[in-house]
């Protein structure tokens, strides 16, 4: 096992930290058929925070995401999960470690209920008619009941998933990542395509969870930035612009010249 001695260390300072690093990547490059859509990025994640990771279209967030699970080979750097390295490991080993990733468009089986998804997310599911046939332990139905509880859907635990709305559906997998029992949940735009009330409920489901679990999500809309933001980081060409509170970032001359500036330019065309 390797165990990196300070994931506090960066370039060779001493970051003061109030809480547990759970992630850590380090100078992680992600390279495309020589197309670097990552250039060495750094990123930590505490124990229970909330880190949003905003940036414009191509910036390289969700190679971010697929270079943390796995999904795309890191060319050079590390990624640390809890002080042990997990850099190129397979997605399926990353996950069974702790770190949920919910991906950008929905995954569900729409033709079962949300119980029945939750049930085939739980750790230690094989299969659809096997997870489904195999006994109901009380475990696995306090399981599902609390992941039920925390994304808000109690009530429509037995409705098929295809008759929910697009909202509901994102929080059926977000669900489903924590039915994985992870220590990390990894968002993909959680909100995308979701009502404006929809995506104020996705923050405070997002705000409670991050009471148990370390959360990153990468997210567009300002407005919800801010309802859950502790920190964020700002990414632009595959590398990291600065990060900080919302009013640091939202104040950072070269955050407004390359993002939110051309966030107004969009708006105004
Ligand atoms: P973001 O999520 O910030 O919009 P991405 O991480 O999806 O950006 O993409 C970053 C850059 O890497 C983009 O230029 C994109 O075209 C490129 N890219 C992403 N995935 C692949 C891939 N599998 N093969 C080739 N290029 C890719
Ligand atoms: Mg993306």
């Amino acid at each position: 096992m390797e165990v990196i001695s300070s994931v506090e260390t960066f370039n060779g300072s001493k970051v003061a930290s109030p809480v547990e690093t759970v992630l850590s990547v380090r100078q992680v490059k992600v390279v495309f058929s020589g197309f670097q859509a990552l250039k060495g990025v750094d990123l930590d994640v505490g124990d229970r925070e909330i880190v949003t990771i905003i940036g414009p279209n191509g910036a390289g967030k969700s190679t971010l995401l697929d270079a943390i699970v796995g999904k795309s080979p890191v060319a050079s750097g590390h990624v640390y999960y809890h002080g042990k390295e997990i850099t190129n490991k397979s997605p399926y080993e990353i996950a069974r470690m702790g770190i949920g990733r919910k991906f950008q468009n929905p995954n569900v089986y729409n033709d079962l209920t949300v119980f029945e998804n939750l049930l085939l997310a739980l750790k230690g599911s094989h299969g659809i008619m096997s997870s489904i046939r195999a006994k109901l332990t009380q475990a696995k139905k306090e399981k599902i009941k609390d992941v039920l509880d925390r994304v808000g859907l109690v009530d429509k635990a037995f409705t098929k998933v295809s008759s929910l709305s697009h909202g509901q559906k994102q929080w059926v997998e977000i669900g489903m990542v924590l039915a994985q029992d992870p220590t990390v949940v990894l968002l993909d735009e959680p909100t995308a395509g979701m009502t404006p009330d929809e995506t104020h409920m996705t923050g405070e489901i997002i705000k409670s969870i991050s009471k148990t679990h370390s959360v990153v999500v990468i997210e567009h809309d300002m407005e919800f930035v801010k309802q859950i933001a502790q920190r964020i980081v700002v990414l632009h060409q595959g590398a990291k612009l600065t990060e900080g509170t919302v009013s640091e970032v939202q104040s950072n001359p070269e955050v407004i010249e390359v993002y939110l500036g051309r966030e107004r330019i969009d708006a105004a065309a």
